[in-house]
């Protein structure tokens, strides 16, 4: 847990605390910057990629007739992350769901409330994780002029892509996908690639790699796509990577990497991989030897301390509700 014990803030609920209540006393800093995953619209979205594991997360929360993060939540929330954070530049991450869906005007509250209780001295950097089929012109003129550091979704050329990545009629995606990551571009807007690497993209690391450079990707992350599955003899379902398979496309694409690409491109794991060679510690948390340094915000706030935890018996730290991390 990247908090101290006594710089722990409770979240709403627990105890029978309002996050509110918190406003009324001052937060002691983090022992060093953090990032957490901010869930304003909670698992909503407009697709219904096959192999999403957050759309289901709304099971959490059964009868719940809003996932929007009412506006009490989203401003205690804003101050508490700006009074804790222990650097002058303050970085928040905005994921969903699909955040764009809860539309333009509630991203210019987010900014507004941002700048209402930012230091004088501090500086705040947004970044948003899309599915980039919502992106329009207005939405990139705002994101442009707010500074947005966006990551976009992308499991390679259409055929790969549209596999997994459908809307709820079970419609491909790639071609809007595509349209938003040009726009945003065309704004000028820093656009990292997000490319989740299942059973069909896998033995294609060449085609993967070289569309993502042909579309001009300057930094991409490979997330390996791994599903329990516990009645198949694998244990995993039949669109989870292998790990050998896995291994052979990072493989493919290092080499392809070194030979020309060098400083022009850059890729996550295979930065990851030289913080190991220069003794450096690791950026992803699922390279780090404890798990918990990205906790998730819920719409509603509940507190949680990892992507991969979110349950309702998740218990870490003090626990004093399940599924609430304090
Ligand atoms: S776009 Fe993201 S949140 Fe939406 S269904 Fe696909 S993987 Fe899930």
């Amino acid at each position: 847990m990247f908090f101290r014990k006594r710089q722990v803030y409770i979240p709403p609920g627990s105890l029978g605390f309002s996050i509110l209540r918190h406003k009324d006393r001052a937060m002691a800093k983090a022992s060093r910057p953090y990032q957490i995953l901010a869930k304003p619209i909670g698992s909503i979205c407009n697709l219904s990629c096959d192999y999403c594991y957050y759309l289901r997360k709304d099971g959490l929360y059964p009868g719940e007739k809003s996932f929007r993060m009412p506006d009490d939540v989203l401003e205690a929330y804003i101050l508490q992350h700006i009074e804790t954070y222990p650097d002058p530049v303050i970085n928040f991450s905005w994921h969903g769901g699909e955040p764009t869906l809860l539309g333009l005007d509630h991203f210019r509250k987010i900014v507004e409330l941002q700048r209402k209780h930012k230091p004088p001295e501090g500086q705040i950097i947004n970044g948003m994780q899309t599915n980039g089929t919502l992106i329009d012109e207005d939405w990139c003129r705002f994101l442009a002029e707010e500074g947005f550091a966006v990551g976009i979704s992308l499991d390679g050329p259409e055929g790969m892509h549209d596999s997994h990545r459908l809307t709820r009629a079970g419609n491909p995606t790639h071609k809007q996908a595509m349209q938003g990551y040009e726009l945003l571009r065309k704004h000028g807007i820093l656009c990292d690639i997000l490319c989740v690497v299942h059973s069909k993209n896998v033995h294609h690391p060449a085609e993967v790699y070289r569309f993502f450079k042909q579309i001009k990707g300057s930094y991409i992350s490979f997330l390996p796509l791994v599903e329990p599955q516990a009645d198949r003899d694998a244990g995993v379902s039949s669109r989870t990577v292998p790990p050998d398979a896995f291994g052979a496309f990072l493989c493919a694409i290092f080499d392809e990497w070194m030979n020309r690409d060098i400083g022009r491109v850059k890729i996550q794991m295979v930065e990851e991989a030289a913080r190991t060679a220069l003794g450096q510690e690791h950026a992803l948390c699922i390279f780090k030897k404890t798990c918990g340094d990205v906790p998730v915000i819920e719409h509603n706030g509940d507190f949680f301390p990892a992507i991969t935890s979110l349950t309702r018996n998740t218990i870490s730290g003090i626990s004093v509700k399940p599924g609430w991390l304090i």
